[in-house]
């Protein structure tokens, strides 16, 4: 027999477990899926150096803050992780782990959703998407025509500088050489002031790769969607959701989470929580209406 439930909640990162939490606090029954393990992006798909941007007393979700001796201070991500995986438990968020939603498709008659597992499937009244607003790197095209030689990596994949092949300091020196070459001298400290335009320095058009002693690539060029399993036409031409503070014009149907939903916290951990309340408050005046 398929599986009822009133609300799926779509991923287990900061934004799936406010508004479980939210949920929760109203009530309303409700299971969050996600493909991997709780906060999976913050565990597989962070880079060894990287710190949180805000300081620690701005990490909070729902009921929840920063708890270390360090308020001032900027987490690791590894300490964002353990921050969520305490969450989930003081939340007894009820998450169900390896768990891939393969397709979402709207059941006729404003029937709900019919969420595809790999095993099963679950019919479901109301459907929150919150997949991330960063799901996959944005790799340019010309990507294809480097050569085979050359590593490329992005940030989901980097980890360190000593992961990189020994040719990483290659590509340093010729970074410098290619400044110098250019009539610049290399930075030596940061310049707080506006940057000036350098004179003398061209756009580069084309650069041979192995003739420049580069064999490494990280493509920090952005992040885009990976909705292909969303079968609901609730996005736009470019294939961004269409939706208004993260109600859809499909009845049951929320992304949270998104970047400016709201404000420019909305895509944040300190933000989501604001945008979570807002979604169930409207999931509730829906079931009234
Ligand atoms: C490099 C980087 C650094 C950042 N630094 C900061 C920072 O310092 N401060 C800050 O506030 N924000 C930061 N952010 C922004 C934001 O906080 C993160 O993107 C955060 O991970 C978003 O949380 P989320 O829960 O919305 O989405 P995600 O963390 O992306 O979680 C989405 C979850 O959905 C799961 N999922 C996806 N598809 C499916 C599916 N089909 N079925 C089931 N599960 C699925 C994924 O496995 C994932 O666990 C950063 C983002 C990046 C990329």
């Amino acid at each position: 027999m398929r599986e009822q439930q009133d609300i799926v909640v779509i991923g287990g990162g900061q934004a799936g477990l406010a508004m479980s939490r939210v949920l929760q606090r109203q009530g309303r029954e409700h299971v969050v899926l996600e493909r991997g393990r709780v906060g999976e992006r913050w565990r597989t798909e962070r880079w060894d150096s990287l710190r949180f941007q805000f300081p620690n007393w701005t990490v909070q979700l729902p009921d929840y803050t920063y708890q270390g001796p360090d308020p001032e201070g900027f987490a690791r991500y590894r300490e964002i992780l353990r921050f969520l995986e305490d969450y989930a438990g003081h939340a007894a968020a009820p998450v169900r782990e390896h768990t891939e939603v393969r397709g979402l498709t709207a059941l006729a008659g404003d029937e709900g959703f019919e969420l595809s597992l790999a095993d099963a499937s679950i019919h479901a009244r109301n459907v929150v998407l919150a997949t991330g607003p960063f799901q996959l790197p944005r790799i340019p095209d010309l990507a294809h025509q480097v050569p085979r030689s050359v590593m490329q990596l992005d940030p989901t994949r980097y980890r360190s500088p000593e992961t990189l092949p020994e040719a990483y300091a290659g590509f340093l020196a010729a970074a410098r050489d290619f400044i110098q070459r250019s009539g610049e001298d290399e930075p030596t400290e940061a310049d707080p002031g506006e940057p000036e335009p350098l004179p003398g320095v061209q756009e580069v058009e084309s650069l041979n790769l192995v003739d420049e002693g580069i064999t490494t690539i990280i493509w920090a060029t952005g992040y885009t969607y990976d909705y292909g399993w969303v079968r609901i036409p609730v996005f736009d031409a470019r294939g961004r959701p269409a939706q208004q503070h993260g109600v859809t014009a499909v009845p049951g149907l929320y992304f949270l989470a998104l970047h400016w939903m709201h404000t420019f916290k909305s895509g944040l951990l300190s933000g989501v929580g604001d945008d979570a309340e807002f979604l169930v408050d409207r999931m509730s005046r829906g079931r009234q209406e």
